[in-house]
């Protein structure tokens, strides 16, 4: 039996990146991985790289540029009259993306002598794991592992109302691959994925309808932000029905009929194709947690503790199998935290300072508080905000929509959190997540030099606000 001082169950962002971490700090790493790709071969990346954040961003790239074609080129200059769209080369572009950074991994793999174990992996004892690989028809084994880190990700939730057919019903991963522009498109949830997706394929011409059973939008994000989010949103044409429960829906091969209940009454609305975007589920499939007694919560969910240990010894779990938000760079700060903690070190997370992005365009992109949450816990707070309307790189864009908000300890001044909707908020906040790691206040951020012209000028302002000395607003 082969033994190894680390193995790592799934190779997504939380599993591939805890055995690279594992290998460099001297031991020997395995990592189980059982993904096929798209190409019929193995793959690593989990979640992320294959059906995630990887393809959906290639998509809603290679759709912006569409859109700015579309509606914004004109006021540049730019003629664009007569553009067409091939969706099957903007399909095989994003699958060539996924490849590259796929292979990446299993480069990356080979160049710290982590050897992937290709198969499904369940656990035997906390020592032991059988692996079946499924690529080919070889034998089960079994190897021994002095530490496990279990990995095992997230899979879509399907709702009773609305099974996935992989047709005319898909899950997040069919609608990375539609071979087509749906005329008619219906979403399920207005989460992050559901408007994400719903942005590629409205700005690719459907006519997208998202039914959400929520009667507020986007409600764990700071609702200034949320409010004029959803206007923008509804005015680049995504219709946004709120307080909408999804009860039923029926199928033939030409459209799919969506029953739902909204002000009391029960209605009915057709699509060509339905996405079904009602958020994820811990994956412990197959992983053998009842035999080998591991503990699962309610929902599914690994129980671990604040070191992402298991209740089996010398088991760690991390990432989406896992409670905290399902990110993927979630994932990978807690399997480098646990490889280390493995090693005898720290190994440090600061789960109050995890970034979130919504890549709508704008985009959408916070980390701390929101001004609802301070309110709600009765911490005093000052606030300064700053809209991109005011900055001349926003106007050289032509992007104007938006605002930062910064939200500082009224007594302190340490920054509680920041609020960004505006071209570029994916890259802004991480200046916001960097001052708050530093437990740096508003003034620190007023008092430091930001390029010029650059939207960063735009944190800087909010940041000068809070003390109300914003320049050019
Ligand atoms: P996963 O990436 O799910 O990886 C788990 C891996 O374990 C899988 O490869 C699976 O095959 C393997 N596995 C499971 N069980 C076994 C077993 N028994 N044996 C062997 N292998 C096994 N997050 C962001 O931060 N930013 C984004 O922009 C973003 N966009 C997203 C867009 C979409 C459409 C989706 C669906 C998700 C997105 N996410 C995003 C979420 C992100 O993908 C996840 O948070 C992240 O992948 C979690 O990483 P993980 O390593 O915990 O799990
Ligand atoms: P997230 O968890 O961020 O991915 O978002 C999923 C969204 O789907 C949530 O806002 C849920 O309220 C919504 N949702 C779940 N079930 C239904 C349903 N049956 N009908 C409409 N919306 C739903």
């Amino acid at each position: 039996m082969k033994e190894f001082d680390v193995v790592v169950i799934g190779g997504g962002p939380g599993g591939y990146v805890a055995a690279i971490r594992a290998a460099q700090l001297g031991f020997s790493t395995a990592c189980i991985e059982r993904w096929i790709g798209e190409d019929g071969n193995p793959a690593l990346g989990g979640t992320c790289l294959n059906v995630g954040c990887i393809p959906s961003k290639a998509l809603l790239d290679s759709s912006h540029h569409i859109s700015f074609l579309k509606h914004e080129a004109k006021e540049h200059g730019i003629n664009s009259s007569g553009i067409t769209v091939d969706v099957h080369k903007m399909i095989k572009r994003k699958s060539g993306i996924v490849k590259t950074l796929t292979q990446g991994i299993s480069g990356l793999f080979k160049k710290n002598n982590i050897e992937w174990l290709q198969g499904s992996g369940k656990l035997i004892t906390n020592t032991q794991i059988e692996i079946t690989p499924i690529h080919n028809k070889a034998e089960a084994y079994t190897v021994s592992a002095e530490n496990i880190i279990l990995a095992t990700g997230s899979v879509p939730f399907n709702i009773p109302p609305a099974p996935v057919d992989n047709d005319m019903i898909v899950d997040s991963t069919g609608a990375l691959k539609f071979t087509g522009v749906p005329r008619r498109l219906g979403i399920i949830g207005a989460g992050v994925i559901g408007l994400e997706l719903g942005s590629v394929w409205s700005r690719l011409g459907s006519e997208v309808v998202i039914l959400e059973a929520l009667d507020e939008f986007l409600p764990s994000v700071d609702r200034q932000i949320a409010t004029s989010a959803e206007k923008i949103l509804r005015k680049q044409g995504l219709e946004i029905r709120l307080g909408t429960k999804v009860t039923g829906t029926g199928s033939n091969n030409r459209e799919v009929t969506v029953i739902y209940e909204a002000d009391g009454e029960k209605q009915q609305i057709s699509f060509d194709k339905l996405i079904v975007a009602v958020g994820r589920k811990p994956n412990t499939d197959g992983l053998g947690a009842e035999q080998a007694g591991l503990e699962l919560d309610q929902r599914g969910f690994i129980i671990v503790d604040e070191n992402c240990k298991t209740n089996l010894e010398n088991v760690y779990a991390i990432g989406d199998v896992v409670r905290g938000p399902m990110l993927a760079h979630k994932a990978s700060e807690e399997g480098v935290a646990v490889a280390e903690r493995i090693a005898g070190k720290p190994g440090h997370i600061n789960y109050d300072v995890i970034p979130w992005v919504i890549y709508t365009w704008p985009e959408i992109a916070w980390v701390g508080k929101t001004e609802q949450a301070l309110k709600q816990e009765g911490i005093e707070y000052q606030s300064g905000s700053f809209p991109f309307l005011a900055s001349g790189r926003a106007r050289a864009l032509g992007t104007t929509e938006g605002m930062v908000k910064v939200l500082s300890d009224a007594r302190t001044d340490r920054i509680l959190g920041v609020h960004i909707l505006g071209p570029g908020a994916s890259e802004l906040i991480a200046e916001a997540v960097v001052t708050m790691e530093f437990e740096g206040s508003a003034e620190d951020l007023a008092r430091t030099i930001h390029g010029h012209p650059t939207l960063s000028e735009v944190v800087h302002e909010a940041a000068l606000a809070v003390d109300n000395r914003a320049i050019h607003f």
